[in-house]
C-alpha cells in the first residue's frame, strides 16, 4: 500500500503522463513529424562539441578509481574552485570553493537547500506562475508553499501582495528568473524592491528570510538582456544553478548551489547542505559530469537557435490573434487561452496534434505553456495548425 501523500502526487502527475502518452499515440497514427509537441522543456540543441571533447579527455586522463569513485559530498574541491573563480570573474563576487556545493541538477540543489533550511510548518513564498515541482519539493520537508498571485500584464512579481504575505513563519522565498513558464526576466528595479522588502521584514519579525534563486536558464537570454546576480542585492541569497539547459545536459544531472559567506549562518548551512546531499541519497553529484563541466565553464548552448524559434513562434501566434508576453529568456511562451478553462483549449489543440501544458500546472490557470526547445521545422509546420485552432475560436483574420 503506497503512502497516503504519494497517492495525491501520483494522481496529479498523471496529467503530464497522459500528455506524454497522447504524444506517443498521435505519433503512432500520424507519424512523429506530424505531431507538434510543445509540452516538454527538454533542450533540442545538442550539447556543445567541447562537452564531448571534455568527456573523452577526462576519461583518458583521469585515474578511473578516482574518477568513478565516491567523492566528498560537496564535490571535487578543484571543480568547485574553478566554478567559484568563473563566477567571480563574471559577477565581481568573492566566492571560494567553500561556497560551492555540487548538486544533482537544479532539482537536487533545491531539495538539498530546502532540506537544510526547513522545519515542518515553515513557509516558502513563491511567485505564480512557478515551476510545477516547487510544491512537491517544499512539501518533501514539511514546508508550506505560499503563492503570490500572478501579474498577468507583465508576469513580473507583485510586490505589494508579496510584502503582505511575508510572515514570521516565512523561512525562504523561491524565485526563478529567467522564468519557467513565462520566459520573463525579473527587472533590476523589481529585484531591488524585493530585496528592500525582505530586509525590512527581517527586521520587523527578527527572523532570517533566505532568498533562493533558481537559475537553470541564466544563460538563455535574448538581445543582451541582463539577469541581475542576486547575491549582490540581498545578502541572504542562495543560488541554485544547473547545466541542464545552458549545456543541454538535463539527463546528466549536474548543477551547483552557491551559499555565500554573507548568508546568515553560512558555515552551518554549507555543512548542512553537504550532509543533506548525503542523506537524501545523492551522496555526491555525478563525478564524471563534475569533471566535464569544470572544463566547460566558458561554454554555452547555441542561443541563436532558440532565438529564431522564439521569434517565429511568437510572431506567428500573435499574428493569429493569440496574446502573450514576448519572452526575454528561457525557451517557453506563456500564451493566454482564448477560453477561461485552458484545459479545454489544450484538449481542442490536440485535435490539431498540438500538445501544450495547461497553466494551472504552474499556478496560473487561463494560460498555456509552449516549450519551443523543438526543431525549427516543428514550429513552421505547427503554425498552419495553430491557424486552424485559432479559427475555432473565431480569432482575428
Ligand atoms: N527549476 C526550473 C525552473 C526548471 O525549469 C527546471 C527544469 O526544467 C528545474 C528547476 C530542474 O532542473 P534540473 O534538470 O537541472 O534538475
Amino acid at each position: 500500500m503506497i503512502a497516503e501523500n504519494m497517492k495525491q502526487m501520483v494522481a496529479n502527475s498523471s496529467a503530464i503522463r497522459a500528455m506524454f502518452e497522447e504524444g506517443n499515440r498521435l505519433a503512432g497514427i500520424y507519424g512523429k513529424e506530424n505531431v507538434y509537441d510543445f509540452s516538454l522543456g527538454n533542450p533540442n540543441v545538442p550539447a556543445p562539441e567541447a562537452v564531448k571533447a571534455a568527456a573523452f579527455s577526462v576519461l583518458e586522463e583521469e585515474e578511473p578509481t578516482v574518477l568513478h569513485g565516491y567523492t566528498t559530498n560537496s564535490g571535487y574541491p578543484e571543480v568547485r574552485e574553478k566554478i567559484a573563480c568563473h563566477l567571480n570573474a563574471q559577477f565581481g563576487t568573492a566566492f571560494t570553493k567553500e561556497n560551492i556545493i555540487m548538486t544533482v541538477g537544479a532539482a537536487g540543489g533545491l531539495n538539498v537547500i530546502l532540506k537544510s533550511l526547513l522545519n515542518p510548518g515553515e513557509e516558502v513564498l513563491t511567485f505564480a506562475p512557478y515551476f510545477a515541482e516547487y510544491r512537491a519539493y517544499v512539501n518533501n520537508y514539511g514546508g508550506i508553499l505560499t503563492e503570490v498571485s500572478p501579474d498577468t500584464e507583465t508576469f513580473q512579481p507583485k510586490l505589494e501582495e508579496f510584502e503582505a504575505k511575508l510572515s514570521p513563519r516565512t523561512k525562504a522565498v523561491l524565485i526563478n528568473t529567467p522564468n519557467n513558464p513565462t520566459g520573463v526576466v525579473y527587472s533590476e528595479s523589481v529585484i531591488k524592491r524585493l530585496a528592500e522588502i525582505l530586509e525590512r521584514k527581517q527586521k520587523e519579525f527578527s527572523t532570517t528570510i533566505y532568498l533562493i534563486s533558481d537559475e537553470p536558464y541564466r544563460e538563455l537570454v535574448y538581445g543582451g538582456t541582463q539577469v541581475p546576480y542576486l547575491t549582490k542585492y540581498y545578502p541572504n541569497t542562495i543560488v541554485g544553478y544547473s547545466y541542464s539547459k545552458s549545456l543541454s545536459l538535463p539527463g546528466e544531472r549536474i548543477g551547483y548551489l552557491v551559499i555565500p559567506d554573507e548568508v546568515k549562518d553560512s558555515r552551518e548551512l554549507i555543512m548542512a547542505a553537504a550532509v543533506a546531499t548525503r542523506i537524501l541519497g545523492f551522496v555526491n553529484a555525478p563525478t564524471l559530469q563534475q569533471k566535464i563541466v569544470a572544463r566547460c565553464v566558458e561554454e554555452r548552448t547555441d542561443i541563436s537557435y532558440y532565438e529564431r524559434n522564439r521569434n517565429t513562434l511568437y510572431d506567428g501566434l500573435t499574428k493569429l490573434g493569440f496574446s502573450c508576453v514576448k519572452p526575454e529568456g528561457a525557451f517557453y511562451l506563456f500564451v493566454k487561452s482564448p477560453v477561461p478553462d485552458e484545459k479545454v483549449f489544450c484538449e481542442t489543440a490536440k485535435q490539431y496534434r498540438i500538445l501544450m501544458v495547461p497553466g494551472s500546472a504552474f499556478g496560473c490557470g487561463g494560460y498555456v505553456r509552449l516549450a519551443y526547445c523543438v526543431s525549427y521545422e516543428t514550429i513552421c509546420n505547427a503554425l498552419p495548425q495553430f491557424e486552424k485552432l485559432a479559427k475555432e475560436y473565431l480569432m482575428a483574420f
